[in-house]
């Protein structure tokens, strides 16, 4: 890292006076965060490029050492520019330019506590965070954190598309919170949140014509406890919000414990004035370091599932063989046996199959419950993954045994103690050799550059939901046309789809059908980022689709260079460009009922012959189509795309676009 200290200004003694005002500039200019002392209440406001962003926001927490939200007077500050290189593997690019002007302003409290408050600002992103400190006679040198004063308070005209934090112990088995609840498109600021929790990281607002803000975190692991917004409050905006008392059937402090000095968490703000610096943003993990380095060359790939569509009763030894051979044929890297194989195919059962599989050249991943005694789940294994000794005597035998990865569900609660859970699942994983996605969980905090192991987590409304109801069904492409301006813009995300069977079974005849097109299965495949990327194929796919989809889907990157955003309105339409190496993908998905029109800008076609994946409109009634069980035809061929790069597509309603 390249740091070069260019102001430096120490403030005035004013005996409080008058406030201090601290004024941070992003580097080109364009971002303006000011922070004043006024009244003793710390606040910041941002701009950028002339509008306001965010109006006088609190900051400051509440401590075991003290209280920082008033009182509070501004000593100094410092500022330097950050300039920062690295590489990544597994998320929406590989090579991070992070240039940052920051700002480390000290601040005192009324008692004479210091504190410090550090604002991180580039071209479109603003990241704060505090720092404790010690007192006198160098004591105490821990603290508890109790509550953070920090605020996103928004102008009026805003509105938003954010999710609700569900309550505590509530759910399927008592799972929650797990990051599964639905968004709202549009909605206004002070609607009250779904379950009077307030709403679950990153949080999208729509500043009306000034353009888009996504608030989320990044950094926390078991550093911290993992935080959500609270609900609107008049006057303040939404604060950050710790877990309920009640999380993890109430064990656990809902407090941060914290080393003196010490610091939190970071607080993201991602601005624009349209969406692309959002879908863009590295921020998530230009804050963060890598915790430890990898014992093992980890693969990215693609895996095949048998649960989503055959559900439990495929956990057996014969239906994992068709998967291993179908993650063969399709020269997919993994298979992933899902919950209860434990007693349904046994330890040398596993064994076996993994034997078999390795023979094909693909690896077995495991599903593992993480309870412990936070939640009723009963799916088995259980007690593999909530102890440390049975952590260890899983993973050596996944080790002996050629397992590849571990999939482990079921956590709920952001409390310190379970972000520790999460963090020792990782590290002993990674001695092991072994890659992790995590469901029914939390957002990930910058995981994939803190932990070189962490592939990917559930933390949304996943495909399983698509198969559990026609109203998911019907909602996918809302949900699937909302992720990449939200959760998947912070985390590699576990979709866990591209759904080929048309019907939500293994007939694929009986139940709801799929709502959405076959193209905008396999594009969400591009839209949807995790360096492992799950493509629910079904044996008989094979000789359903046509020739050219399986030639798509055998070619599938799940690693990205690049990644543009091209256009795309939250839970309506969005369409992606993505580069794997030196090529490029395009994908587009429509969530809507009507057709979509638009002139992408594709300079990297430019007179280059493409092929292009569509659907074949329907010739039907709008209403009829709504609740047809017939998609439309894909259909694949050639365009010339002219010097300027503008090529003119239809997206068709809930269908999608594949350009490569
Ligand atoms: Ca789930």
């Amino acid at each position: 890292m390249k740091r070069i200290c260019y102001f430096v200004f120490l403030a005035f003694m004013t005996a409080n006076v008058w406030a201090e005002e601290v004024k941070i500039a992003s580097p080109d200019g364009k971002v303006n965060v000011t922070v004043t002392d006024q009244g003793g209440i710390p606040t910041y406001m941002i701009t950028y490029d002339g509008r306001v962003m965010l109006k006088p926001s609190r900051l400051g927490l509440k401590a075991s050492i003290g209280d920082f939200t008033a009182g509070i007077t501004i000593k100094g500050q410092k500022q330097s520019r950050i300039d920062q290189n690295y590489e990544m593997t597994r998320i929406k690019t590989s090579q991070v330019h992070y240039v940052a002007t920051e700002a480390v302003i000290a601040m005192q409290n009324a008692q004479g506590w210091p504190l410090t408050v550090t604002f991180r600002v580039s071209n479109h992103d603003v990241a704060f965070r505090y720092t404790l400190h010690r007192g006198q006679n160098d004591t105490p040198r821990c603290a508890l954190v109790y509550s953070e004063a920090s605020a996103f308070n928004f102008p009026q005209h805003t509105t938003t598309f954010i999710c609700p934090q569900s309550k505590p112990m509530d759910g399927w088995e008592r799972t929650k919170p797990s990051y599964e609840e639905e968004y709202k498109a549009d909605a206004a600021m002070d609607l009250p949140s779904q379950y009077g929790q307030g709403y679950t990281f990153p949080c999208l607002f729509h500043v009306g014509n000034d353009g888009w803000v996504l608030v989320s975190e990044t950094g926390t692991g078991s550093n911290y406890v993992g935080c959500h917004l609270s609900d609107y409050q008049k006057d303040l905006g939404y604060t950050i919000a710790f877990p309920n008392q009640d999380e993890m059937n109430g064990m656990g402090s809902p407090y941060a414990g914290i080393p003196l000095p010490g610091s939190t968490p970071w607080r993201t703000i991602t601005m624009g004035t349209t969406l692309k610096p959002i879908v863009e943003t590295t921020i998530p993990y230009d804050l963060v370091e890598p915790l430890y380095q990898p014992t093992h060359k980890y693969k990215p790939g693609r895996y095949t599932w048998s649960w989503l569509i055959w559900q439990d009763e495929s956990c057996n030894y014969d239906d994992q063989v068709q998967f291993v051979d179908l993650a063969a044929t399709m020269g997919y890297e993994y298979c992933l046996v899902d919950a209860l194989w434990d007693q349904r195919i046994g330890r040398e059962g596993i064994e076996k199959l993994s034997r078999y599989a390795c023979s094909k050249g693909v690896r077995l991943m495991l599903w593992y419950n993480s309870n412990g005694m936070w939640n009723d789940a009963p799916q088995s294994p259980v007690g593999c993954m909530n102890t440390s000794w049975a952590r260890e005597r899983e993973m050596k035998w996944m080790e002996e045994n050629g397992i590849a990865g571990i999939k482990v569900d079921f956590f709920g609660g952001d409390k310190q103690e379970m972000m520790k859970l999460y963090e020792d699942i990782l590290v002993d994983a990674n001695r092991h050799g072994l890659q992790v996605i995590f469901h029914g969980c939390t957002l990930p905090r910058g995981w994939e550059r803190m932990y070189p192991n962490y592939v990917a987590s559930e933390a949304m409304l996943a495909s399983e939901n698509v198969y559990f109801t026609e109203h998911h069904a019907r909602q996918e492409g809302f949900e699937l046309c909302t992720y990449p301006f939200t959760r998947n813009a912070v985390g590699s995300a576990d979709w866990g789809g591209v759904l080929m069977n048309t019907h939500m079974s293994r007939d694929n005849k009986s139940r709801h059908p799929r709502y959405t097109s076959n193209v905008f299965e396999m594009a969400s495949a591009l839209i949807m980022q995790s360096s492992i990327n799950a493509v629910v194929l079904c044996p008989n796919n094979l000789s359903e689709l046509q020739p050219f989809e399986l030639d798509f889907l055998r070619e599938l990157p799940t690693t990205w260079d690049e990644t543009r955003f091209l256009d795309g309105y939250p839970t309506r339409y969005v369409a992606l460009a993505r580069r794997h190496g030196n090529k490029w993908y395009v994908g587009a998905l429509n969530g809507t009922q009507e057709p979509i029109s638009m002139t992408l800008d594709l300079p990297m076609f430019a007179n280059q012959t493409i092929t292009c994946l569509t659907d074949q409109p329907l010739k039907k009634s709008k209403k009829a189509q709504e609740n047809s069980l017939q998609l439309p035809t894909p259909v694949q061929k050639q365009l010339k795309v002219p010097q300027d790069g503008k090529v003119q597509i239809t997206i068709q309603p809930m269908g999608g676009i594949i350009i490569r």
